[in-house]
This record gives C-alpha cells, sequence and structure tokens, in this order.
C-alpha cells in the first residue's frame, strides 16, 4: 500500500488550488502518512520566487499527524541538467525532483533529453526525475535506469502523467520494468494539483500491478524505509 505521496502542488504553483493545510486534512482522510510539497520552481509560469523555498522551514513538520517534506519541483533549464534552484536554497529542502516542462525549455533530441536526465541524477541535491515517461521529452531509458541505479536515486512513476501528459503509458511501464529488471527504486508522485488528489495513485497502481513491481522498490510504501532515505540523504549533504 502506498502510503507517501513524494509529488504534491498547492496554490503557490499558481496553477494548482489549495492549501498546505487543505492539503494535508485531506490527506489524513485518504490514509496518506507523508506526503511532499513540490510546488514548481521560478523559472515555470506563475511559480512562486525564490523566497518561498527559503522559508519553507515556516511549515510545521506534522500537520494533522500527517508528516510534511519540504520539497520542490525544479525545472530542467538546459541540456546539462541544470536546474532554477541555486545551492543555497537547495541546501534547505528536504526532498528535490527535477523535471522537464516544455514552457521552460524547448523539447531537443533524445540525446540532449537524456544526457539532462543523467546529469540531473548526478546532482547531490536531487533525488528524483519527475514523470521521466513524457513523451514530448523522449529520452533513452536504459540510460536513465543505469544513471538511477549507479547514483542511487529514484525514478518517479507520475499519476497525472497520464491524463496531462499523452502517450506517456508506454514509457512508464518500460520504466517500471527497466527498474525492476535492474532493482532500482521507484517513487509515486500524484503530481496533485488540488487537495483531493493527494494520495491519488489509481493508474499508478494499474503499471505496477501489470509489472508485478516488487514492494521493497517501491518507496512510498513504508515511512520508515522512506525516513531512511530521508537520513540517508542528510549524510550525502552533509559530507559535501
Ligand atoms: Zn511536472
Ligand atoms: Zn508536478
Amino acid at each position: 500500500m502506498i502510503v507517501i505521496d513524494t509529488h504534491t502542488h498547492t496554490i503557490s504553483s499558481g496553477h494548482a488550488y489549495s492549501t498546505v493545510q487543505e492539503m494535508a486534512k485531506e490527506a489524513a482522510v485518504n490514509g496518506v502518512k507523508m506526503f511532499a510539497v513540490t510546488d514548481h520552481g521560478p523559472a515555470m509560469l506563475g511559480a512562486p520566487s525564490l523566497y518561498h523555498f527559503g522559508n519553507l522551514h515556516t511549515i510545521p513538520r506534522e500537520l494533522y499527524g500527517v508528516r510534511i517534506i519540504k520539497g520542490v519541483e525544479a525545472n530542467i533549464i538546459d541540456y546539462n541538467g541544470k536546474i532554477d534552484i541555486p545551492e543555497i536554497y537547495l541546501k534547505r529542502l528536504e526532498f528535490v525532483l527535477a523535471s522537464f516542462h516544455d514552457i521552460c525549455i524547448e523539447p531537443s533530441t533524445v540525446e540532449d533529453h537524456t544526457n539532462a536526465l543523467v546529469n540531473a541524477l548526478r546532482n547531490p541535491y536531487i533525488d528524483a526525475v519527475a514523470h521521466p515517461g513524457n513523451p514530448t521529452f523522449q529520452v533513452d531509458i536504459d540510460k536513465v535506469v543505469a544513471a538511477a541505479k549507479k547514483y542511487n536515486k529514484f525514478i518517479e512513476i507520475n499519476n497525472h502523467s497520464f491524463i496531462v501528459r499523452t502517450g506517456s503509458e508506454k514509457n512508464c511501464k518500460e520504466f517500471a520494468l527497466k527498474c525492476k529488471e535492474n532493482g532500482v527504486s521507484i517513487v509515486c508522485g500524484s503530481d496533485a494539483h488540488i487537495s483531493f488528489d493527494v494520495g491519488n495513485f489509481e493508474r499508478v497502481k494499474n503499471i505496477l500491478n501489470e509489472v508485478e513491481m516488487p514492494e521493497e522498490l517501491i518507496i512510498n510504501t513504508s515511512v520508515e524505509r522512506f525516513e531512511e532515505y530521508l537520513r540517508l540523504r542528510r549524510e550525502r549533504l552533509a559530507a559535501l
């Protein structure tokens, strides 16, 4: 059972419709034990400024019994894998997703897309690449999964992709299969843009069932395992 949602947006993203408080309340109702607030980085139209990310400590660690993880969905802004959040702000975050959005970067070649995701996964502050199955930014799936394995990072399977990023299904299934074959862990993100969708993994679950994904490779199924990852992450960053 998936009890952690590692990808959600609040009103701060500019095109999402609930507050952190509303998200937490609904999460508690839906049986979600932890969720990451991952509003868009500043390169996205209508997204918050960097100060938003510097001030996330204001949000309590726990609300309505639900642990709130302070994060971001950073935008990849060049094909070397550069993101729109400087290190000084990255240091203050608990979980960092990196992803492509076509209003922040013009789609290019498979080689360029792959290179950007591989470099993003190499970045010690980045934990996962979000919706890498988006066919608008087609990648070499083998190479991206190999990079996730090498750097001990996650591949996200995104519930929202099946609605808004048409054609993602085939790629997401292949990502899930390759992760299973290579023992790479995945994270499941609802990519909720309203409170009612926090913890909505309806379509993700179909894919995971189809590929018979082992539970130990789904990081969102255990609060203990996820907290352990966050602990190791703090160690990783302290050693920089
Ligand atoms: Zn996104
Ligand atoms: Zn998102």
